[in-house]
């Protein structure tokens, strides 16, 4: 016998290859006449096309997002959109450009279109974060959740092979912490378990065949139901892990995701052994942590935080900063387990295979 509160956000998504030929329909649907379309450098002439193809629907491109939201990129794109009078920002890029227009809604209220480009999945979340002086604050706010979100694989084609795979770890990180959520329903079950499948089965393919349009297609329908469940549930141990590791010791935000999931899910094994056979069923595996192990190692990903440019010597910090703030988890972790999590870091430092 189950009880559960589900409840969805509204986002409208518009998925499918070719679908960015949606994106003036779309912003007329929403009232949106002057966007503000935002990217990183590194997308900077894709979003400068967009911009010539919306013509006046186009306040202008915003090209400086980086990872993390610093503040002082987020007060700027602040300024660029109240300065070019825009009443939308049109976020075209992964979690780095997406964050960024989270960032100016939280300031504005400007409504966001993203049109995401990797499996990240905060295209589906209230989630924000802005960092500031090394440490990044996140929260939870209904105004910075995108209106529409426009899936078109097509845009992820050229997504090298390397940040497709650790993205889609990353995707499906927040898929495994969902299937152990204390407030996770039968629906977002459904959608975690299918998430899992479908990036299992598609990331394989993108490793030998990186434009296979089908295997785009799955990945990317993937990493919505796994970002849709990030925005409908609470997160735990391996979430808290990744934004310790990545807030206090700067490691790349996907790649550490994609060592720590292995690790943290068979800590978490024993505590969870549904949301284990679940796991393990979408990879089609017998055990969950090992088939999310081997899927990173076998595609070429790092499995090591030592790989990643991690000191051993930080270890003992993260480890007292992971067991400083308990929160829940499905088995118990505070200061208490600050030994238990030490060994969990230890092994994900070395990279070593779950039992
Ligand atoms: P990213 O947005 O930083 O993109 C990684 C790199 O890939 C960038 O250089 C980008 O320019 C490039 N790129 C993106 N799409 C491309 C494409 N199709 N072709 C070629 N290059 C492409 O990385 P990410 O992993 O998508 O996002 C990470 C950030 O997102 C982190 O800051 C993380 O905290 C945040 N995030 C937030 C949430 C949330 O719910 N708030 C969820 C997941 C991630």
């Amino acid at each position: 016998m189950r009880s559960f509160v589900h409840q969805a956000p509204a986002t409208r998504v518009v998925f499918g290859a070719g679908s960015l030929a949606h994106l003036e329909r779309e912003l007329d649907r929403l009232g949106l006449r002057r966007v503000l379309v935002l990217s990183t450098p590194g997308q900077a002439a894709a979003a400068r096309a967009l911009g010539e193809r919306l013509g006046p629907l186009c306040a202008g491109v915003f090209d400086r997002a980086v990872m993390h939201v610093p503040l002082g990129v987020a007060i700027e794109g602040v300024e660029a959109a109240r300065s070019q009078r825009a009443d939308g920002t049109l976020a075209l890029g992964g979690g780095s450009t997406i964050g960024l227009a989270k960032a100016i809604a939280l300031e504005t209220g400007l409504p966001i279109v993203a049109v995401p480009t990797t499996y990240a999945g905060s295209e589906m979340t209230p989630i924000h974060g802005i960092t500031d002086g090394g440490i990044k604050r996140t929260g939870r706010d209904p105004r910075v959740l995108p209106r529409t979100v426009i899936y078109d694989p097509d845009l992820s084609r050229d997504l090298p092979v390397g940040i497709s795979v650790t993205s889609g770890m990353n995707a499906m990180a927040h898929a495994v912490e969902a299937l152990y959520a204390s407030d996770s329903t039968p629906m977002t079950d459904l959608m975690a378990e299918e998430g899992i499948r479908a990036l299992a089965q598609a990331l394989p393919v993108l490793r030998h065949l990186p434009r296979d349009e089908a295997a785009r297609s799955d990945a990317l329908y993937g990493a919505w139901l796994c970002g849709a469940v990030l925005g409908q549930v609470g997160m735990a141990l391996h979430h808290k892990l990744c934004h310790v590791l990545g807030g206090s010791f700067n490691l790349p935000h996907a790649e550490v995701h994609t060592v720590v999931l292995p690790q943290a899910t068979a800590f978490n094994a024993s505590a969870a052994p549904q949301a284990m056979a679940r796991v393990a069923r979408a990879l089609g595996v017998g055990h969950a942590a090992q088939g999310l192990f081997d899927l990173a190692r076998d595609n070429g990903a790092p499995v090591s935080l030592r790989s990643l440019g991690m000191a051993a010597a930080d270890l003992d910090r993260a480890a007292d900063l992971a067991a400083a703030q308990p929160y829940w988890n499905p088995r118990p972790v505070g200061p208490d387990q600050r030994d238990a999590l030490r060994e969990l870091l230890q092994r994900a430092w070395d990279g070593t295979r779950p039992d």
